[in-house]
């Protein structure tokens, strides 16, 4: 199969061409333009483990890699990683089902696709012939750098350079970036706030002599962010394992359509759940959940896309989020493959902040999406009342998914059944889920993290209870303009 960039038809790539570039040369993001050959017959599934729903799915998608190459690729991507051989697990609450996709190393939901992309990495660089070690670098408001850092440290012929704002994110999370274990890694403050770490990034993939310098140095710099094809691909596959295990359960029949409800900062979580729905998964709708920044809301509720707006900081960060680069992908899809108006589109937002999408595409997209946000109040709310009546514990950003599942179900109700995408554990924000269910708020995130387990009894993942005793490797802090010096420095 050939991926299309989404801004132009004459930027085609082969599925490992498209995982070593990440973004097509004229910006645009490589897509599939059909899912007719890509059709999944779901009844197949039913009897498949987590890891054999994965490689059949991924598969799918990225058809260089053979049955065999794929599934012991997977295999060994979430070998000994997840806390359940199961991947993903489901759990019902109240009426409604929980998908959990932070049972992984870093406990957060980017677990699932970074512990597949850099082996896809690794065999798309042997499949081509490429030598040059594949340098990462990432700037991370929290999540992100970690789950990358935990899926890139040792592999072979490949390098991760992570940047987070210093201050700009909570000490669990720092304490998870600098206490990194491997010898390909490298983690650094940047003075100032995330865009800034963000810019720096960008400038330094900008730089015709820094590429130059990576050539002659035998690197090639590339990004671990969702634009690249081989972080979306393993998402697709969580939705039809979690659809299997109602089916197995009893809770549907094999061809009814479910729910599914997404906390959204990017548009890939939800996107992945779009191409599931067109491999043939049954989807009743997608639910775009946003926090207090709710751009993508207004997007689906008025066809405006509009970034001139305040931006908020809240208490699911993951989603702090003004322009979703994974709905240029869909702009595409529901476009019919209007190169010309996604370019066009892309432009304007770029120059003007703002655009609006043609009606017809809206048409398609209310057929299959519904919006809704929820801010700081009603996602702390949903968490303690989710816990005083189910005793289920959720995280910020699932907070924010099941509190828009409840304006969905007072205003749509289709009568299928919910499935909300839980996206981190709640001890990653303890301090928030704490102040949720009771009126302390300890300092520290430790602390906290030690006080809600009193009171929940819910188990700290290993890998966070294990933090507070682990020496930190890294304490370098640069100013934005010195970052490439680091990537210098720590890795030549
Ligand atoms: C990244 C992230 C999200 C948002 O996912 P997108 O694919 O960017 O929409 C939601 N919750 C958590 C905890 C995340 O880390």
């Amino acid at each position: 199969m050939i991926l299309y960039s989404t801004r132009s038809s004459r930027h085609t790539a082969s599925s490992t061409q498209a995982v070593l570039k990440g973004i097509a040369p004229d910006g645009g993001l490589y897509t599939p333009i059909s899912f007719a050959d890509l059709k999944v017959d779901v009844g197949s599934l039913l009897n498949m483990s987590a890891v054999e729903i994965s490689a059949e799915v991924i598969g799918r998608l990225l058809d260089d890699f053979t049955r065999e190459e794929m599934h012991s690729l997977i295999e060994a991507a979430y070998a000994d990683k997840f806390e359940t051989p199961d991947l993903t697990p489901v759990e019902k609450v109240g009426s409604d089902f929980v998908l959990e996709l932070f049972r992984g190393p870093t406990s957060a939901f980017k677990d699932v696709a970074l512990s597949v992309l850099p082996r896809l990495i690794t065999a798309a660089k042997a499949k081509l012939g490429v030598d040059e070690e594949i340098v990462i670098l990432t700037a991370t408001s929290g999540d992100t750098g970690k789950a990358a850092l935990e899926g890139f440290h040792d592999v072979e012929g490949t390098r991760i350079v992570v940047f987070y704002p210093d201050g700009g994110v909570s000490d669990v999370q720092k304490a998870q970036m600098v206490t990194q274990a491997g010898g390909n890694v490298g983690v650094c403050a940047v003075r100032g706030n995330f865009d800034d770490a963000q810019t720096g990034v960008k400038n330094i993939f900008a730089d015709d002599e820094q590429n130059r310098w990576a050539a002659a140095a035998g690197a090639r710099l590339s990004s671990a962010n969702s634009i690249n094809i081989g972080r979306l691909a393993p998402q697709v596959a969580y939705y039809f394992k979690a659809y299997c295990d109602l089916v197995l359960r009893g809770e549907i029949r094999l061809g009814e359509p479910v729910n599914f409800i997404v906390p959204t900062g990017n548009f890939g979580d939800i996107l992945a759940g779009e191409y599931a729905r067109r491999m043939g998964l049954p989807v009743a709708k997608l639910v775009c959940a946003s926090n207090a920044n709710n751009v993508l809301t207004d997007f689906i509720n008025t066809g405006v896309y509009d970034r001139r707006r305040e931006f908020y900081k809240t208490a699911s960060p993951s989603m702090d989020i003004l322009v979703s680069s994974n709905l240029e992908r869909y702009l595409f899809l529901a476009s019919g493959c209007d190169f010309d108006l996604v370019s066009k589109l892309m432009a304007q937002l770029k120059d003007e902040g703002m655009y609006t999408a043609p009606q017809s595409l809206m048409d398609e997209m209310r057929e299959h999406f519904w919006a809704g946000c929820a801010d700081d109040a009603r996602a702390l709310a949903a968490i303690g009342e989710v816990w005083r009546r189910h005793g289920y514990l959720m995280d910020t950003h699932t907070a924010v998914a099941w509190a828009v599942m409840e304006d969905f179900e007072a205003q749509v109700d289709n009568g299928w059944a919910n499935v909300v995408l839980s996206t981190a554990s709640p001890y990653k924000f303890s301090r928030d889920v704490l102040s949720a269910i009771c009126d302390d708020k300890p300092e520290s995130g430790f602390g906290a993290m030690d006080l809600l387990h009193q009171l929940t009894e819910v188990p700290v993942p290993a890998p966070l209870a294990a933090l507070r005793d682990m020496a930190p490797r890294f304490n370098d802090c640069v100013d934005r303009t010195d970052m490439l010096d680091y990537v210098k420095r720590t890795i030549y």
